[in-house]
Protein backbone atom coordinates (compact mmCIF):
# COMPACT_ATOMS: atom_id res chain seq x y z
CA UNK A 1 0.00 0.00 0.00
CA UNK A 2 3.06 2.44 0.12
CA UNK A 3 2.29 4.10 -3.38
CA UNK A 4 -1.39 4.81 -2.46
CA UNK A 5 -1.23 8.39 -1.54
CA UNK A 6 -0.91 8.52 -5.45
CA UNK A 7 -4.49 7.03 -6.52
CA UNK A 8 -7.07 9.02 -7.17
CA UNK A 9 -9.50 7.67 -5.88
CA UNK A 10 -8.31 6.09 -2.27
CA UNK A 11 -11.70 4.89 -1.48
CA UNK A 12 -12.39 2.82 -4.71
CA UNK A 13 -8.85 1.47 -4.33
CA UNK A 14 -9.62 -0.19 -1.18
CA UNK A 15 -12.48 -1.09 -1.71
CA UNK A 16 -11.27 -2.97 -4.21
CA UNK A 17 -8.88 -4.53 -2.90
CA UNK A 18 -11.02 -5.90 0.04
CA UNK A 19 -13.43 -7.32 -2.82
CA UNK A 20 -10.07 -9.29 -4.62
CA UNK A 21 -9.53 -10.84 -1.19
CA UNK A 22 -12.91 -11.64 -0.75
CA UNK A 23 -12.76 -13.47 -4.51
CA UNK A 24 -9.61 -15.25 -4.18
CA UNK A 25 -10.41 -18.62 -3.45
CA UNK A 26 -7.40 -20.05 -5.08
CA UNK A 27 -3.95 -19.13 -5.90
CA UNK A 28 -4.32 -17.32 -9.55
CA UNK A 29 -0.98 -16.27 -11.63
CA UNK A 30 -3.17 -13.11 -13.86
CA UNK A 31 -0.58 -11.99 -16.85
CA UNK A 32 -0.34 -8.63 -17.42
CA UNK A 33 0.14 -8.40 -21.94
CA UNK A 34 0.94 -5.17 -22.23
CA UNK A 35 4.05 -3.25 -21.16
CA UNK A 36 2.49 -0.14 -19.71
CA UNK A 37 0.46 -2.06 -17.71
CA UNK A 38 3.52 -3.81 -16.65
CA UNK A 39 4.87 0.01 -15.45
CA UNK A 40 1.43 1.08 -14.02
CA UNK A 41 1.61 -2.17 -11.63
CA UNK A 42 4.98 -1.72 -10.55
CA UNK A 43 4.65 2.34 -10.29
CA UNK A 44 1.62 2.66 -8.07
CA UNK A 45 2.37 -0.61 -6.32
CA UNK A 46 -0.67 -2.56 -7.44
CA UNK A 47 1.12 -6.06 -6.10
CA UNK A 48 1.00 -4.98 -2.92
CA UNK A 49 -2.59 -4.77 -2.77
CA UNK A 50 -3.13 -8.42 -4.35
CA UNK A 51 -4.49 -10.65 -1.82
CA UNK A 52 -2.00 -13.46 -0.52
CA UNK A 53 -1.37 -16.68 -3.62
CA UNK A 54 -2.36 -13.92 -6.49
CA UNK A 55 0.24 -13.30 -8.81
CA UNK A 56 0.68 -10.35 -11.75
CA UNK A 57 3.45 -11.53 -13.84
CA UNK A 58 4.68 -10.33 -17.05
CA UNK A 59 4.15 -10.74 -20.96
CA UNK A 60 5.06 -10.35 -24.63
CA UNK A 61 3.54 -6.86 -24.57
CA UNK A 62 6.38 -4.29 -24.06
CA UNK A 63 7.25 -3.48 -28.19
CA UNK A 64 10.70 -2.20 -28.14
CA UNK A 65 11.43 -5.74 -25.66
CA UNK A 66 9.87 -8.15 -28.48
CA UNK A 67 11.50 -6.48 -31.32
CA UNK A 68 13.91 -9.20 -32.06
CA UNK A 69 17.73 -8.86 -31.75
CA UNK A 70 17.98 -9.54 -35.73
CA UNK A 71 15.92 -6.55 -36.71
CA UNK A 72 17.55 -4.01 -34.51
CA UNK A 73 20.65 -5.21 -36.15
CA UNK A 74 19.01 -4.75 -39.31
CA UNK A 75 17.83 -0.97 -38.22
CA UNK A 76 21.48 -0.31 -37.07
CA UNK A 77 23.02 -1.61 -40.35
CA UNK A 78 21.05 0.16 -42.40
CA UNK A 79 22.57 3.53 -40.38
CA UNK A 80 25.76 2.85 -41.62
CA UNK A 81 24.21 3.58 -46.17
CA UNK A 82 25.77 6.69 -47.49
CA UNK A 83 23.24 9.61 -47.00
CA UNK A 84 20.68 7.31 -44.53
CA UNK A 85 18.72 8.97 -41.61
CA UNK A 86 17.28 6.50 -39.36
CA UNK A 87 14.36 7.68 -37.24
CA UNK A 88 12.88 6.17 -34.44
CA UNK A 89 10.93 6.72 -31.39
CA UNK A 90 13.23 7.68 -28.34
CA UNK A 91 12.55 4.46 -26.40
CA UNK A 92 14.46 2.65 -29.01
CA UNK A 93 17.46 4.51 -28.41
CA UNK A 94 19.25 2.96 -25.68
CA UNK A 95 18.38 -0.32 -26.64
CA UNK A 96 21.72 -2.89 -27.28
CA UNK A 97 21.91 -4.34 -30.65
CA UNK A 98 24.74 -6.84 -31.64
CA UNK A 99 27.45 -4.41 -31.83
CA UNK A 100 25.98 -0.77 -30.68
CA UNK A 101 22.73 0.68 -30.37
CA UNK A 102 21.48 3.79 -31.98
CA UNK A 103 22.87 6.45 -29.40
CA UNK A 104 26.22 4.38 -30.06
CA UNK A 105 25.59 4.48 -34.01
CA UNK A 106 25.11 8.63 -33.44
CA UNK A 107 28.44 8.77 -31.41
CA UNK A 108 30.03 6.90 -34.38
CA UNK A 109 28.72 9.98 -36.23
CA UNK A 110 25.60 8.22 -38.01
CA UNK A 111 22.41 10.32 -38.32
CA UNK A 112 19.69 9.14 -35.93
CA UNK A 113 16.55 11.43 -35.52
CA UNK A 114 13.86 11.08 -32.65
CA UNK A 115 10.21 11.91 -33.54
CA UNK A 116 6.96 11.44 -31.72
CA UNK A 117 5.14 10.50 -34.63
CA UNK A 118 5.80 8.27 -37.92
CA UNK A 119 4.33 11.72 -39.63
CA UNK A 120 7.11 13.81 -38.00
CA UNK A 121 9.32 11.71 -39.91
CA UNK A 122 7.68 11.82 -43.42
CA UNK A 123 7.98 15.84 -42.49
CA UNK A 124 11.67 15.32 -42.32
CA UNK A 125 12.06 13.57 -45.20
CA UNK A 126 10.60 16.59 -47.23
CA UNK A 127 12.63 19.18 -45.49
CA UNK A 128 15.99 16.87 -46.62
CA UNK A 129 15.03 15.82 -50.09
CA UNK A 130 19.08 15.18 -50.00
CA UNK A 131 18.84 12.15 -47.42
CA UNK A 132 17.04 9.31 -47.18
CA UNK A 133 14.98 8.63 -43.79
CA UNK A 134 13.51 5.30 -42.69
CA UNK A 135 11.04 4.72 -39.65
CA UNK A 136 11.97 2.01 -37.54
CA UNK A 137 7.98 0.99 -37.63
CA UNK A 138 8.21 -0.83 -34.65
CA UNK A 139 5.01 -1.79 -32.25
CA UNK A 140 1.64 -3.47 -32.39
CA UNK A 141 -2.12 -2.29 -33.33
CA UNK A 142 -2.12 0.57 -31.30
CA UNK A 143 1.19 2.16 -33.58
CA UNK A 144 0.72 0.09 -36.40
CA UNK A 145 -2.04 3.01 -38.09
CA UNK A 146 -0.09 5.58 -37.79
CA UNK A 147 3.09 4.52 -39.46
CA UNK A 148 0.36 3.32 -42.51
CA UNK A 149 -0.71 6.88 -42.57
CA UNK A 150 2.87 7.81 -42.93
CA UNK A 151 3.64 5.50 -45.76
CA UNK A 152 -0.01 6.86 -47.40
CA UNK A 153 1.32 10.31 -46.64
CA UNK A 154 3.96 9.75 -48.15
CA UNK A 155 2.72 8.30 -50.99
CA UNK A 156 0.41 11.47 -51.49
CA UNK A 157 3.38 13.64 -51.72
CA UNK A 158 5.51 11.55 -53.95
CA UNK A 159 8.42 11.36 -52.05
CA UNK A 160 11.26 8.70 -52.78
CA UNK A 161 13.58 9.71 -49.88
CA UNK A 162 11.66 7.88 -47.04
CA UNK A 163 10.58 4.16 -46.04
CA UNK A 164 9.84 2.00 -43.05
CA UNK A 165 12.16 -0.69 -41.59
CA UNK A 166 8.54 -2.41 -40.90
CA UNK A 167 8.39 -4.66 -37.81
CA UNK A 168 5.42 -4.47 -36.30
CA UNK A 169 3.73 -7.23 -34.60
CA UNK A 170 0.27 -8.70 -33.95
CA UNK A 171 -1.14 -9.13 -30.27
CA UNK A 172 -3.49 -11.76 -30.92
CA UNK A 173 -1.15 -14.45 -32.82
CA UNK A 174 1.79 -13.80 -29.92
CA UNK A 175 -0.33 -14.84 -26.85
CA UNK A 176 -1.81 -18.22 -29.07
CA UNK A 177 1.60 -19.22 -29.62
CA UNK A 178 3.01 -18.58 -25.92
CA UNK A 179 -0.13 -20.21 -24.51
CA UNK A 180 -0.17 -23.41 -26.87
CA UNK A 181 3.32 -23.40 -25.64
CA UNK A 182 2.46 -24.87 -22.43
CA UNK A 183 5.74 -23.60 -21.19
CA UNK A 184 4.15 -20.63 -19.19
CA UNK A 185 1.05 -21.63 -16.67
CA UNK A 186 -1.37 -18.84 -16.52
CA UNK A 187 -4.90 -18.30 -15.01
CA UNK A 188 -6.13 -15.35 -16.47
CA UNK A 189 -5.03 -12.74 -18.88
CA UNK A 190 -5.08 -8.99 -18.95
CA UNK A 191 -5.81 -7.89 -22.17
CA UNK A 192 -4.10 -4.36 -23.19
CA UNK A 193 -7.05 -1.62 -23.97
CA UNK A 194 -4.96 0.10 -26.33
CA UNK A 195 -4.39 -2.37 -28.77
CA UNK A 196 -8.35 -3.65 -28.29
CA UNK A 197 -9.52 0.10 -29.47
CA UNK A 198 -8.43 -1.05 -33.02
CA UNK A 199 -8.56 -4.68 -33.01
CA UNK A 200 -11.99 -5.06 -30.76
CA UNK A 201 -12.21 -7.67 -27.91
CA UNK A 202 -13.79 -10.23 -29.91
CA UNK A 203 -9.95 -10.73 -31.61
CA UNK A 204 -9.16 -12.44 -28.03
CA UNK A 205 -12.29 -15.30 -27.71
CA UNK A 206 -9.84 -17.43 -29.06
CA UNK A 207 -8.49 -17.42 -25.19
CA UNK A 208 -11.47 -18.44 -23.25
CA UNK A 209 -12.84 -21.00 -26.17
CA UNK A 210 -9.25 -22.59 -26.96
CA UNK A 211 -7.61 -22.42 -23.87
CA UNK A 212 -10.56 -22.00 -21.01
CA UNK A 213 -8.95 -18.99 -19.59
CA UNK A 214 -10.90 -15.90 -18.34
CA UNK A 215 -10.03 -12.46 -19.27
CA UNK A 216 -10.50 -8.55 -19.06
CA UNK A 217 -9.43 -6.27 -21.25
CA UNK A 218 -8.44 -3.06 -19.06
CA UNK A 219 -6.99 0.53 -19.03
CA UNK A 220 -4.42 1.82 -17.25
CA UNK A 221 -5.08 3.67 -13.91
CA UNK A 222 -4.69 1.58 -11.08
CA UNK A 223 -8.43 1.27 -10.94
CA UNK A 224 -8.84 -0.39 -14.39
CA UNK A 225 -6.07 -2.63 -13.04
CA UNK A 226 -7.78 -3.72 -10.53
CA UNK A 227 -11.04 -3.84 -12.03
CA UNK A 228 -9.43 -6.80 -14.43
CA UNK A 229 -7.52 -8.47 -11.90
CA UNK A 230 -11.32 -8.42 -10.11
CA UNK A 231 -12.81 -10.04 -13.01
CA UNK A 232 -10.23 -12.34 -13.73
CA UNK A 233 -11.39 -13.68 -9.97
CA UNK A 234 -14.48 -13.23 -10.38
CA UNK A 235 -14.53 -15.83 -13.11
CA UNK A 236 -12.38 -18.18 -11.78
CA UNK A 237 -14.57 -17.92 -8.81
CA UNK A 238 -17.46 -18.75 -10.60
CA UNK A 239 -16.01 -21.56 -12.74
CA UNK A 240 -15.95 -19.03 -15.94
CA UNK A 241 -14.23 -17.98 -19.32
CA UNK A 242 -15.15 -15.33 -21.28
CA UNK A 243 -13.39 -11.71 -22.53
CA UNK A 244 -14.91 -9.13 -20.18
CA UNK A 245 -14.22 -5.67 -21.00
CA UNK A 246 -13.56 -3.28 -18.08
CA UNK A 247 -12.35 -0.76 -20.24
CA UNK A 248 -16.05 0.72 -21.58
CA UNK A 249 -15.33 4.30 -21.68
CA UNK A 250 -12.65 3.20 -24.24
CA UNK A 251 -12.52 -0.23 -26.02
CA UNK A 252 -15.77 -1.31 -28.09
CA UNK A 253 -16.73 -4.94 -28.90
CA UNK A 254 -16.10 -4.79 -32.66
CA UNK A 255 -12.61 -3.56 -34.50
CA UNK A 256 -12.28 0.38 -35.28
CA UNK A 257 -13.47 0.13 -38.68
CA UNK A 258 -11.19 3.27 -39.90
CA UNK A 259 -8.30 1.64 -38.47
CA UNK A 260 -8.68 -1.61 -40.02
CA UNK A 261 -9.27 -0.20 -43.33
CA UNK A 262 -6.48 1.73 -43.12
CA UNK A 263 -4.36 -1.39 -41.79
CA UNK A 264 -5.67 -3.60 -44.32
CA UNK A 265 -5.20 -1.09 -47.45
CA UNK A 266 -1.44 -0.43 -46.53
CA UNK A 267 0.00 -4.13 -44.79
CA UNK A 268 -0.65 -7.53 -45.51
CA UNK A 269 -0.27 -10.01 -42.99
CA UNK A 270 2.84 -11.85 -42.65
CA UNK A 271 5.07 -14.10 -40.01
CA UNK A 272 7.29 -11.88 -37.78
CA UNK A 273 10.37 -12.92 -35.51
CA UNK A 274 10.08 -11.92 -31.31
CA UNK A 275 12.51 -11.73 -29.48
CA UNK A 276 11.91 -14.50 -26.78
CA UNK A 277 9.34 -16.24 -29.23
CA UNK A 278 10.84 -16.49 -32.28
CA UNK A 279 9.05 -17.26 -35.49
CA UNK A 280 5.30 -16.98 -35.28
CA UNK A 281 3.27 -17.57 -38.05
CA UNK A 282 0.94 -14.29 -38.87
CA UNK A 283 1.74 -12.46 -36.21
CA UNK A 284 3.62 -9.75 -38.10
CA UNK A 285 2.68 -7.29 -41.03
CA UNK A 286 4.51 -6.16 -44.41
CA UNK A 287 4.08 -3.37 -46.73
CA UNK A 288 1.52 -4.00 -49.64
CA UNK A 289 2.89 -4.39 -52.96
CA UNK A 290 1.13 -0.52 -54.02
CA UNK A 291 3.83 0.98 -51.40
CA UNK A 292 6.36 -1.26 -51.79
CA UNK A 293 8.68 2.07 -52.74
CA UNK A 294 7.92 2.48 -49.29
CA UNK A 295 9.72 -0.87 -47.96
CA UNK A 296 13.52 0.13 -46.73
CA UNK A 297 14.18 -3.84 -47.39
CA UNK A 298 13.12 -3.90 -50.53
CA UNK A 299 15.07 -0.44 -50.88
CA UNK A 300 18.35 -1.24 -49.03
CA UNK A 301 18.77 -5.98 -50.03
CA UNK A 302 22.18 -5.45 -49.21
CA UNK A 303 21.74 -4.82 -45.69
CA UNK A 304 19.78 -7.79 -45.34
CA UNK A 305 21.89 -10.11 -47.06
CA UNK A 306 24.78 -8.64 -45.14
CA UNK A 307 23.63 -9.52 -41.73
CA UNK A 308 25.23 -11.87 -39.67
CA UNK A 309 23.17 -13.94 -36.76
CA UNK A 310 23.30 -12.34 -33.26
CA UNK A 311 25.69 -13.57 -31.23
CA UNK A 312 24.87 -15.33 -27.82
CA UNK A 313 23.58 -13.03 -24.95
CA UNK A 314 23.58 -13.83 -21.13
CA UNK A 315 20.73 -11.13 -21.55
CA UNK A 316 17.49 -13.41 -20.77
CA UNK A 317 14.85 -10.70 -21.45
CA UNK A 318 13.34 -13.75 -23.89
CA UNK A 319 12.35 -15.52 -20.99
CA UNK A 320 11.26 -12.23 -19.16
CA UNK A 321 8.97 -11.50 -22.28
CA UNK A 322 7.55 -15.20 -21.61
CA UNK A 323 6.35 -14.60 -18.37
CA UNK A 324 9.03 -17.42 -17.14
CA UNK A 325 11.77 -15.88 -15.48
CA UNK A 326 10.78 -12.95 -13.10
CA UNK A 327 13.46 -9.83 -13.53
CA UNK A 328 14.76 -10.33 -10.08
CA UNK A 329 15.52 -14.08 -10.84
CA UNK A 330 17.87 -13.12 -13.75
CA UNK A 331 21.35 -13.11 -12.10
CA UNK A 332 22.52 -10.09 -13.69
CA UNK A 333 19.69 -8.30 -12.56
CA UNK A 334 20.44 -4.87 -10.78
CA UNK A 335 24.36 -6.11 -10.90
CA UNK A 336 25.75 -6.24 -14.68
CA UNK A 337 22.86 -4.83 -16.20
CA UNK A 338 21.11 -1.66 -14.57
CA UNK A 339 19.14 1.33 -16.27
CA UNK A 340 22.75 2.85 -16.91
CA UNK A 341 24.50 -0.12 -18.38
CA UNK A 342 21.48 -2.14 -19.77
CA UNK A 343 22.44 -5.93 -21.68
CA UNK A 344 18.99 -6.16 -22.84
CA UNK A 345 15.75 -4.14 -23.95
CA UNK A 346 13.66 -5.00 -21.21
CA UNK A 347 15.82 -2.93 -18.78
CA UNK A 348 16.09 -0.19 -20.81
CA UNK A 349 12.54 0.15 -22.25
CA UNK A 350 10.29 2.84 -20.62
CA UNK A 351 7.61 -0.63 -20.57
CA UNK A 352 10.28 -3.30 -20.05
CA UNK A 353 9.69 -5.60 -17.07
CA UNK A 354 13.12 -5.15 -15.41
CA UNK A 355 13.34 -1.27 -15.95
CA UNK A 356 10.00 -1.78 -14.05
CA UNK A 357 11.05 -4.40 -11.44
CA UNK A 358 14.20 -2.22 -10.86
CA UNK A 359 12.63 1.47 -10.07
CA UNK A 360 9.86 0.49 -8.37
CA UNK A 361 10.30 -2.92 -6.95
CA UNK A 362 13.16 -3.91 -5.37
FE1 LIG B 1 18.22 -9.07 -19.68
FE2 LIG B 1 19.07 -7.40 -17.81
FE3 LIG B 1 16.57 -8.22 -17.73
FE4 LIG B 1 18.54 -9.90 -17.17
S1 LIG B 1 17.97 -8.08 -15.99
S2 LIG B 1 16.79 -10.30 -18.48
S3 LIG B 1 20.14 -9.19 -18.53
S4 LIG B 1 17.50 -6.97 -19.33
Amino acid sequence: MKFIDEFRDQALVQDLARRLGTLASSPATVMEVCGTHTMAAARFGLKSLLPPGVELISGPGCPVCVTDQSDLDAFLALGLEPGVVLVSFGDMLRVPGSHTSLEGLRAQGAEVRVVYSPLDAVELARATPEKHLVFFGVGFETTMPATALAIQTAARYGLDNFSVCCVHKTMPAALKALLSSGEVRVSGLLCPGHVTTIIGTRAFDFIPAEFGLPCAVTGFEPVDMLLGIESILRQMKEGKALVDNVYTRAVRVPANPKARELLAAVFAPDDATWRGLGVIQGSGVRIREPYARFDAQARFPQVWEGLTPPPPSPCRCGEVLRGVLRPVECPLFAGTCTPAQPLGPCMVSTEGACAAAYRYER
